[in-house]
């Protein structure tokens, strides 16, 4: 496949490395900002120093803190995919990547599963 360089695709890089191209493949964590938490996205490698530095942050500012649960992760995930999609519709990663979030918030329990005794 000739490589081409397509300036209406625009790239994703994460804001921490600023180096690996998150598109396809981006972590949700947070961001401590003026006391306020703010979701970001990052590579792979820098999720989990993110992640210690926003708990970090919250501790030096005395805000208690707590993972992101699953179902927010991937809601995040979700809505972050579905703009990379609609800004590089043509891209199978990102559609890929939209589908099995998709899919795994569709399997992922709501609440409790119905209780089943009788
Ligand atoms: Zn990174």
């Amino acid at each position: 496949m000739a490589a081409t360089y397509d300036r209406a695709v625009p790239i994703a890089r994460c804001p921490r490395c600023r180096a690996e191209d998150i598109s396809a493949d981006a972590h949700p964590t947070r961001l401590l900002q003026n006391g306020q938490t703010m979701p970001v996205f990052v590579c792979r490698n820098c999720f989990r120093p993110a992640e210690l530095e926003f708990q970090i942050a919250c501790e030096a500012n005395q805000i208690p803190y707590r993972p992101l649960a699953i179902r927010e992760s991937l809601r995040l995930l979700r809505d972050f995919y579905r703009d990379r999609g609609a800004a590089s519709p043509n891209d199978p990663q990102i559609a890929d990547a939209l589908a099995d979030i998709e899919r795994r918030l569709s399997i992922e329990p709501v609440k409790r599963a119905p209780k089943l005794d009788g």
